[in-house]
C-alpha cells in the first residue's frame, strides 16, 4: 500500500490556494449577472476584473428583446434554472431599478397569427383580447403568459446598471481587452492573457477564471477542444410611434404568413416602457465576425421586420415612427441546445458560462448566483448546476472518471 495515498488520515489533502483574484471573461450579461453575484457575495480581500473586448453589453446582451417568462422552460433541464432567475430578475428590480433604470415591468403576452391576404373585419376574435393599437389582420388570438408568469427588462439597461452597481458599491473593475487565452499551470488556471495593445500589460494574474464569451466562445483553446458554441444570427429594430401612449403593455408572438406565400415567421414584438417598440426575428445561420461591433443586419431581413410592424399596426407603419435601431447579433448555442456553466474539467479555476441560446437574459441572474457560489465556495446552492456540466461533453470513458 503506498503511504502517498491522499485518502491516508495522516496526510491532510493539500490546501486550495486562497482566492484573491478573479477575472471574469466577457461583458455580456452572463458575465455581468456573474461578476455582480461574485462581488455581492466575496469578501472585500477579494478583487473582481471584468475584461470586454468592446464594450459592456455590445452584442446580444443589449440588442435583445429583454422577455422573461416563469415557466416556459418547464418540463425541461432547463426549468429550475428559469423559474430561479424569473424570480431573480424580480427581486433584483425591487433592490436595483428606480423609476427609469432599466424597465422592468410585468406584460401580458398573447399569441397571434397575423396573415397579409386576410381581412382585419373577419378575423378579429376573441376581439376582447386584442388591444386596439394591434389593429392589422390577425386571428387565432389567445392569452400564453399573464402579469404573473412574464415580464420585461431593457436588456442592455439591465446589464449596464448592475455592472454599475457591481463598480460602485464593489469596486469590481472593466478591462478593455481581447482575451487570448488561459494560462494553466500544474491543472490550475493561472492567468488571463489578453492581446497585446498599445503597451498595455498582457497578463492578468488569476486564481479563477470565468469564461462567458457568449457566440465568441470558441475562439478559447480551453473550450475549443471539449466542446462547440455556434452563433446564429437574428435581426431586430426599435421603433418610436408616434403617439406611443397608445401602445399597451402586450408582448405579440406572431405566426406571420407573407402575402406571396412564402415561408411562415415568428416575429416577436416587445412595447417597452421607454415608449419605443421593439420587432426581433428573422434568424439566419451565418459566420460571427470577430469584431462585435462590425455585426450588421441583412437589408431583406430588416425590410421584412418593417412590414410586419406596418401589418400588425397602422401605429407601426412607414411614417407613422421614428426607427431607433435596426441590428443584429448572435444567439450562443450548444450542440445540445443547453446551457454550460461549471468548471471546465481537468482545468481548477477555470469555469465557463455560456451557450444561453434565446434565453441569455432570463437566465443571467439565476446563472451569475450559482457561478459566483461555485467559484467562491466550491458548490452552487442557488440551483442544481449538474445538467450544464461542462463535463457532458468529455468522451465516455472519461466522462465516467469524473462523474
Ligand atoms: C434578436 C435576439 C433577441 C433575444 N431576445 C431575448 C429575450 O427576449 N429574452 C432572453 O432571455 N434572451 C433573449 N435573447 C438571447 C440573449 O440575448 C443571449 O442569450 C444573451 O445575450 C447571451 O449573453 P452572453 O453574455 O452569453 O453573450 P454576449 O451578449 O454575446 O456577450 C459576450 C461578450 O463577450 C465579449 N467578447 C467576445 N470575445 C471576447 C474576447 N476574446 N475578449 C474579451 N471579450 C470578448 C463580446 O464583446 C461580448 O460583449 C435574444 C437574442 C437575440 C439575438
Amino acid at each position: 500500500m503506498s503511504l502517498s495515498s491522499s485518502s491516508s488520515p495522516s496526510m491532510p489533502a493539500a490546501a486550495e490556494p486562497q482566492l484573491k483574484r478573479v477575472v471574469v471573461c466577457g461583458g455580456g450579461v452572463i458575465g455581468i449577472c456573474t461578476a455582480f453575484f461574485l462581488a455581492k457575495k466575496a469578501a472585500a480581500s477579494v478583487s473582481i476584473t471584468v475584461v470586454e473586448k468592446s464594450s459592456v453589453a455590445c452584442a446580444a446582451s443589449g440588442k435583445a428583446g429583454g422577455f422573461l417568462a416563469l415557466d416556459w422552460c418547464d418540463g425541461g433541464p432547463l426549468s429550475e434554472l428559469a423559474r430561479t432567475s424569473f424570480n431573480l430578475h424580480r427581486s433584483l428590480s425591487a433592490e436595483l431599478d428606480g423609476p427609469t433604470a432599466y424597465g422592468y415591468r410585468p406584460l401580458r403576452t398573447l399569441s397571434l397569427s397575423l396573415s397579409a391576404s386576410t381581412s382585419p373585419s373577419s378575423t378579429r376574435k376573441p376581439a376582447h383580447i386584442i388591444p386596439d393599437w394591434v389593429d392589422g389582420p390577425v386571428r387565432n388570438a389567445s392569452t400564453i403568459g399573464t402579469v404573473e408568469t412574464t415580464a420585461q427588462v431593457h436588456p442592455q439597461l439591465f446589464t449596464r446598471t448592475l455592472m454599475a452597481e457591481a463598480k460602485a458599491k464593489h469596486g469590481v473593475e472593466v478591462v478593455t481587452g481581447e482575451v487570448e487565452r488561459v494560462e494553466v499551470e500544474g491543472g490550475r488556471a493561472t492567468a488571463v492573457v489578453l492581446k497585446e495593445e498599445g503597451g498595455r500589460p498582457a497578463v492578468l494574474p488569476a486564481d479563477a477564471v470565468v469564461l462567458a464569451l457568449g457566440p465568441w466562445s470558441c475562439r478559447l483553446v480551453v473550450i475549443s477542444s471539449l466542446f462547440r458554441v455556434s452563433g446564429l444570427k437574428a435581426h431586430s429594430i426599435v421603433l418610436k410611434p408616434r403617439n406611443p401612449d397608445a401602445i399597451t403593455p402586450d408582448a405579440l408572438f406572431l405566426n406571420y404568413h407573407p402575402s406571396h406565400g412564402g415561408k411562415a415567421l415568428d416575429p416577436e414584438v416587445y412595447p417597452r416602457p421607454t415608449g419605443e417598440v421593439y420587432l426581433c426575428g428573422m434568424s439566419k445561420d451565418a459566420k460571427v465576425p470577430d469584431d462585435p461591433e462590425q455585426i450588421e443586419g441583412d437589408e431583406e431581413s430588416i425590410r421584412m421586420l418593417h412590414k410586419i410592424a406596418g401589418e400588425v399596426s397602422s401605429h407601426l407603419g412607414e411614417g407613422e415612427v421614428e426607427v431607433r435601431a435596426e441590428q443584429a447579433c448572435f444567439l450562443p448555442c450548444t450542440d445540445d441546445g443547453r446551457p454550460v456553466i461549471g468548471e471546465m474539467p481537468d482545468i481548477k479555476g477555470c469555469y465557463v458560462a455560456t451557450g444561453h441560446s434565446c434565453w441569455g437574459i432570463l437566465n443571467g441572474p439565476a446563472t451569475g448566483a450559482a457561478m459566483a457560489e461555485l467559484v467562491l465556495d466550491g458548490q452552487a446552492s442557488t440551483l442544481d448546476l449538474s445538467p450544464f456540466s461542462p463535463a457532458r461533453f468529455l468522451s465516455g470513458s472519461r466522462r465516467r472518471q469524473h462523474a
